[in-house]
C-alpha cells in the first residue's frame, strides 16, 4: 500500500550466531547497498589477504555513518516493494534494553539470529525473554549456518522445538521459524534450493508480513506539552502550547482537555514554526496551539482531544522496569520520573517479581532490584501525572527513572491503579 511506510527491526542474537551477516547479505540481495560499496570491500578484503565477509559491509556502512552527524544505534535501510525497513542493530542487550525504554530505537518487530551448529545459548533465551518483556510481539526466529549442518532438518527441528518450547514458557509465540544461511543467502531474501525441506516463506516475505503497529493517525490525540511561550496580541496575554504530536490528529475548532489537570478549550490556531498556517497536525510534527480561552497548566501535561479516550490520571501504576543503575533500587529512596515531557517523584511501592535475566528464574520475595535485573513492580509517583497503558498507546506508555541526572532504569507500563481524583 503506502510507498512511504517505514518499519523498525531489531536484530538480536548471541554473537558470532551471524547478525551482521543477516543484515549485509539482506542489504547486497535486495540492492539496497549503496554504488560500489560491494565491490570496494571485496577488493579490500583481497588486498588484505582476508576472505571476503558480508559482515564487513555493515562497519564499512558504520563507519561512513560515523563521520557524519553521530549516531547513537547504527542502523541501516533497505526496502522491498512494500516499504522501507530501518534495522536495528543492537550490539548487546543492554545497548538494546536502553534504546528500547528511552524510545531512542524502538522496534516494532525483531528477528532473532540462533546458530544451528552452535545451538541455543544464554543470550538467545535472554533476548526472546527481553522482547517479550518490552512488548514486541512479531517475532521470527532465524536458525542460521544450516551449511555447517549439511542442512539437516533433524538438527533444525531439534533448534526449533526447544526454543519454542522455551519461548512458550515466557508467553512468546514466535510468528515463523526459518532455516537459513546467512553467509549463502538461503532464505534470506530468496527461497533456495538448498533446503527443499523447508516450504515455508523467505525471511523477506515474512518481514513484509509484519503488521504496522496501530496507525499512530487512528490512536487518541496525544501532545506532550514541552514548552509555553507566552506572548500579547492586540493588548491580549496569548500563550502557545509547543510540543510534538505523538498519536492522533487535531484540527482548530476542536475542544482539547489538558491531563492531567482537566482543564478544556478549544483549538484556537496551530502554529507552525517557519511553516505554512494549517489547520490540522497529526502524528510526529512540532507544533504549537493558541487556544480560544486563557488556560494555566505547566509544560508535562498532555493535551487530548475532546471526545476521545483519555489517558489515565494519577500517579500508581504496574510496570515491567529495567534496572541499570549502580545502585540498586530500593523503597526507601526518591528517584526522578520522566514520561513524555512529564517529570515527577516516584518511589518504589511494591516489587511483585525480579526475573534474572541470565537463567530466567523468578524471584518474588526480594526488596531491591538490582543492576541489569528485571523486574515486575508497583510505582507511585508524588503528584498526579497522565499516562497510558503502554499496549495501548506506547510513546505516553513508557518511562525512564533518573537519579542522579543518570538513567537509572525504565520500562512499559503494564496496568494503571485507581489513585483519588480519577476524572469523571
Ligand atoms: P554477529 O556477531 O551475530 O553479528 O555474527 P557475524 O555476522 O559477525 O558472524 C559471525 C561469523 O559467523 C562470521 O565469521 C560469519 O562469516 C559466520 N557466519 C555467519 N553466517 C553464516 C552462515 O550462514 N554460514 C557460515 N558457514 N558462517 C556464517
Amino acid at each position: 500500500d503506502n510507498q512511504q511506510e517505514q518499519m523498525n527491526i531489531v536484530i538480536v542474537g548471541h554473537v558470532d550466531h551471524g547478525k551482521s551477516t543477516v543484515i549485509g547479505r539482506m542489504l547486497a540481495d535486495t540492492g539496497s547497498l549503496p554504488e560500489g560499496k560491494l565491490e570496494q570491500v571485496r577488493l579490500n578484503c583481497e588486498r588484505n589477504a582476508k576472505p571476503f565477509e558480508y559482515a564487513f559491509l555493515l562497519d564499512a556502512l558504520k563507519d561512513e555513518q560515523a563521520q557524519g552527524i553521530t549516531i547513537d544505534t547504527a542502523r541501516c535501510f533497505f526496502k522491498t516493494a512494500k516499504r522501507h525497513y530501518i534495522i536495528i542493530d543492537a550490539p548487546g542487550h543492554i545497548e538494546f534494553l536502553k534504546n528500547m525504554i528511552s524510545g531512542a530505537a524502538r522496534a516494532e518487530a525483531a528477528l532473532l539470529v540462533i546458530d544451528a551448529k552452535e545451538g541455543i545459548r544464554e543470550n538467545s533465551r535472554r533476548h526472546g525473554f527481553m522482547l517479550s518483556m518490552l512488548g514486541v510481539k512479531q517475532i521470527v526466529v532465524l536458525v542460521n549456518k544450516m551449511d555447517l549442518v549439511h542442512y539437516s532438518q533433524t538438527v533444525y527441528d531439534q533448534v526449533v522445538a526447544e526454543f519454542a518450547a522455551f519461548l512458550a514458557q515466557i508467553g512468546v509465540e514466535p510468528q515463523a521459524f526459518v532455516p537459513i544461511s546467512a553467509r549463502d543467502g538461503d532464505n534470506l531474501a530468496f527461497r533456495s534450493a538448498n533446503l527443499p525441506w523447508y516450504q515455508g516463506p523467505s525471511v523477506l516475505e515474512l518481514m513484509d508480513g509484519f503488521r504496522k503497529e496501530k496507525d499512530q493517525a487512528e490512536q487518541p490525540f496525544r501532545f506532550p506539552v514541552q514548552d509555553i511561550y507566552k506572548f500579547t496580541a492586540g493588548g491580549d496575554d496569548r500563550r502557545i502550547f509547543a510540543g510534538t504530536v505523538e498519536t492522533g490528529v487535531i484540527r482548530t475548532g476542536d475542544e482539547v482537555i489538558f491531563m492531567p489537570s482537566g482543564k478544556r478549550s478549544t483549538i484556537r490556531s496551530i502554529e507552525g514554526f517557519n511553516q505554512p498556517v494549517r489547520n490540522e497536525v497529526g502524528p510526529g510534527q512540532a507544533t504549537g496551539f493558541t487556544l480560544t480561552t486563557q488556560i494555566y497548566v505547566k509544560p508535562g501535561e498532555i493535551l487530548c482531544r475532546g471526545g476521545e479516550s483519555l489517558p489515565h490520571q494519577g500517579g500508581t501504576f504496574r510496570a515491567n522496569l529495567f534496572w541499570m543503575g549502580k545502585h540498586p533500587l530500593i523503597k526507601e529512596k526518591k528517584y526522578q520520573l520522566k514520561l513524555a515531557t512529564s517529570r515527577a517523584t516516584v518511589t518504589l511501592q511494591q516489587i511483585t517479581k525480579v526475573l534474572n535475566s541470565a537463567d530466567l528464574t523468578a524471584e518474588t520475595d526480594r526488596n531491591q532490584v538490582e543492576r541489569h535485573e528485571v523486574a515486575e513492580c508497583i510505582l507511585k509517583t508524588a503528584k498526579p501525572i497522565a499516562f497510558d497503558n503502554s499496549r495501548d498507546i506506547e510513546a505516553t506508555g513508557r518511562f525512564v527513572i533518573v537519579d542522579n541526572y543518570e538513567i537509572v532504569g525504565g520500562g512499559i507500563i503494564t496496568e494503571a491503579f485507581a489513585d483519588a481524583g480519577t476524572l469523571a
